[in-house]
């Protein structure tokens, strides 16, 4: 470790628009010491996620914004190197904050142990994870399909979309994806066993989302808004649900589009049709961890519940990645491998 430094991405402007390379500073530093009730991490794997794109603004958000200058924030899998906290030691994998970089200090808040078990210990950043959370929490909490009924969503490929899915089919429900391109929507169906697949990109992508959905939509998860959004509207059935999860299709947006106002007709249709429409942040429902880590894992086993990662290598790689995740270029959850894998390799 004696040669090495601590590599880091800074946020060095914030974007205008979607994300570009000069928003983002790759710095040099020395490897942090840790002081008294802290460890050193060395960072394995790094999540990059939607929310990001919101921490690069300072505009008002449920979370504050990463500072000009500061390390991105982000999740990741790191090794405990050297540790003066009681609850860990050397060697021990952990989930923690470090962000984007190569070695971070933590002192064990919001830390928890990643187990070497059957699944590689990346899955702590999607299916077993936060993503994982919170298309379990949404759909049980706001969502409740019940048998029968046909819960849509869009994203359909990644780790929030796949698991809602696949979650809404153990309910007993049908399961309509929406994802971007024919390779996406085949493996929603050949691989996820979700029974119908639409592309949004396709020119009469609403026409065939309501061929989708004979029956009509009783649960909308609602990952993206925008013209997905528009398609799923007048679909709804009485007494829908839809969990307000993201609305990616705007994360990028400087101001929103003009558009006729929709207010007059989206609010009849939630009284006449009673829907209920609920945002939501994973942190809410915190409390269903230990229950949604408990189902997971077993239906992971059970081989009812499959997972595909998206794994870019290499540090350097991370905006360029982080990017193309806001246009649909990743397939699967997107990780960065920032440092070797002890349990994997
Ligand atoms: P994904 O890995 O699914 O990546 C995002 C995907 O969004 C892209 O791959 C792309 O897929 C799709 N997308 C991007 N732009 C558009 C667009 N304009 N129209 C339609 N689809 C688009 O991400 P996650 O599974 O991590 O996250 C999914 C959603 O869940 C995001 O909105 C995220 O912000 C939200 N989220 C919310 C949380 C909360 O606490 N509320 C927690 C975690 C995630 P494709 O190629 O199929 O179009």
């Amino acid at each position: 470790m004696s040669n090495e430094v601590n590599r880091r991405w800074l946020l060095a402007s914030r974007p205008d628009g979607a994300p570009v390379a000069e928003n983002f500073r790759l710095d040099e530093a020395e490897i942090p010491v840790p002081g008294e009730g802290e460890m050193l991490l060395r960072v394995i794997y790094l999540s990059l996620d939607p929310y990001m794109r919101g921490r690069m603004s300072d505009a008002k958000s449920y979370a504050a914004p990463v500072p000009i200058d500061g390390v991105m924030e982000g999740e990741t899998v790191a090794e405990v190197m050297v540790s003066n906290n009681p609850d860990y030691v050397p060697g021990d994998i952990v989930l923690a904050r470090a962000g984007w970089q190569s070695y971070g200090l933590s002192d064990g808040s919001g830390v928890r142990k990643v187990a070497r078990g059957s699944v590689p210990i990346s899955t702590a950043l999607g299916v077993l994870g936060m993503p994982g959370l919170t298309a379990y929490a949404g759909l049980k909490n706001i969502g409740m399909p019940k048998e029968g009924e046909t819960v849509v969503v869009a994203a359909a490929s990644g780790p929030v979309g796949s698991a809602v899915g696949q979650i809404a089919k153990i309910r007993g429900a049908r399961a309509v994806g929406i994802a971007g391109g024919a390779k996406k929507c085949a493996y929603l169906i050949d691989e996820l066993g979700f029974d119908a697949a639409v592309d949004h990109r396709a020119p009469d992508f609403a026409e065939q989302l309501a061929k989708a959905c004979p029956d009509g939509i009783d649960v909308y998860f609602e990952n993206v808004s925008g013209k997905v959004f528009d398609a799923v509207f007048p679909l709804f059935n009485q007494f829908a649900r839809m969990p307000v999860c993201g609305t990616i299709a705007f994360y990028n947006a400087t101001n929103f589009p003009e558009m006729e106002t929709y207010v007059p007709t989206l609010m009849r249709a939630v009284l006449t049709k009673r829907l209920r429409i609920q945002g939501f942040i994973v942190y809410d429902f915190a409390s269903d961890y230990p229950d949604f880590a408990r189902d997971m894992a077993s239906w992971i086993e059970e081989g009812r519940v499959k997972y595909r990662e998206d794994i870019v290598d290499g540090i350097e790689q991370a905006p360029e990645a982080f990017v193309g995740l806001l246009k649909g270029k990743n397939f699967g959850k997107l990780v960065v491998k920032v440092g070797a894998d002890p349990v994997s390799s």
